[in-house]
């Protein structure tokens, strides 16, 4: 960890967000395209599957803020038309029956949510330090629950991140997840409430796929945090120190992400390596069919959040977007 100033002096914490760690990890390269090159490179054109999920993301969150006597499916349904984000679609027929498919889906989804249940926070940024770091994040959503038995508090938390890809998760996923084990710890700092819990809302297929940390296990998730970020210190320190050696320092990490990346242009390795992405291949298979006017695909059931699974975690390096060729965002 790079270490500044004199003996005594207190040491720079090193600011970030769980896709600044994670942005890292999958590769160097983008990592210093991202944060430190400036001006930015030029970003390739925008991913229709990133439009599709900041719509039912925002969506989502308008409901809650809707007061409590408006909040049926049909408002879910209509805040997605009127904040449908139409860009990275092949025309507007995809467009088009994309909305008429999530559409269908937030409203399926706000049927199986109580509407008495007023989260603890809708799109809460939380923010924790230690003495490497200085975390914060964004929370699609926060809620409030009563607590198991032997609980000291009446309530405990429940971090909530909505999912719009069509990878089916896994218990695994919400487990390993670096940026949901530093959501729940940072919340439960903030707000001075256990907070343990972490649950991955996969909308478009109606599955709640939750895990319930322990405080070891949060340790083990912020212990892993730090060593990423002082990985990122010394490369941001060698940045700064001038441009020898910079391919040494941010490597780039080739694979079939970069098919999916936005510094593919400037990246010779990552255009080797895979093919450019069209920017609605991330969308599911039946919206990427030449004919617009195909069937929806079928519904799926309202979600039925599962109960606690307690038990041991240890931290994994995979985030559940981490899939081998899965779009990067948006899921
Ligand atoms: S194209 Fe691939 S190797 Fe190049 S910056 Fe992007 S992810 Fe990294």
């Amino acid at each position: 960890m790079e270490q500044l100033g004199f003996e005594g002096m207190p040491r720079r914490l090193y600011s970030c967000t769980p896709t600044r760690l994670s942005t890292w990890l999958d590769c160097p390269r983008r990592y210093r395209m991202t944060y430190l090159d400036r001006p930015v490179p030029p970003k390739g054109p925008p991913w229709a599957h990133n439009s599709l999920g900041a719509s039912v993301h925002n969506a989502l969150a308008g409901w809650w803020r809707l007061p409590r006597s408006e909040r049926d499916p049909g408002a879910a349904g209509r805040l997605l038309t009127s904040g449908w984000i139409t860009e990275g679609y092949a025309d507007q027929g995809q467009s088009d029956a994309c909305l008429h498919w999530a559409r269908e889906i937030v409203e399926r989804y706000t049927a199986g949510l109580d509407p008495d249940a007023e989260p603890a926070g809708v799109e809460r940024t939380v923010a924790t330090r230690t003495e490497v770091i200085a975390f914060s994040g964004r929370i699609d959503r926060l809620d409030r629950r009563p607590a198991g038995p032997g609980a000291s508090l009446a309530t405990e938390l429940a971090v909530v991140d909505y999912k719009t890809g069509r990878r089916p998760l896994t218990t695994d996923d919400a487990r390993s997840s670096l940026a949901l084990a530093m959501y729940a710890l940072a919340a439960g700092r903030v707000l001075r409430q256990p907070c343990y819990r972490v649950e991955l809302h996969q909308v478009t297929l109606g599955t709640v796929i939750g895990w319930t940390h322990t405080p070891e296990s949060l340790q083990r998730h912020l212990s892993r945090a730090e060593d990423i970020a002082q990985e990122c210190a010394a490369a941001d320190q060698s940045y700064r120190a001038g441009p020898d050696g910079l391919d040494r320092v941010f490597p780039p990490q080739t694979g079939p992400a970069c098919g999916w990346c936005d510094f593919r242009a400037h990246c010779p390795e990552g255009q080797a390596a895979a093919d450019q992405r069209r920017p609605w291949d991330g969308l599911a298979d039946e919206f990427t069919r030449p004919d617009p006017a195909r069937p929806a695909p079928p519904l799926p059931a309202p979600p039925v959040p599962g109960p606690p699974v307690p038990g041991p975690s240890v931290p994994a390096p995979a985030r559940p977007d981490d899939a081998a060729d899965a779009p990067p965002a948006g899921s």
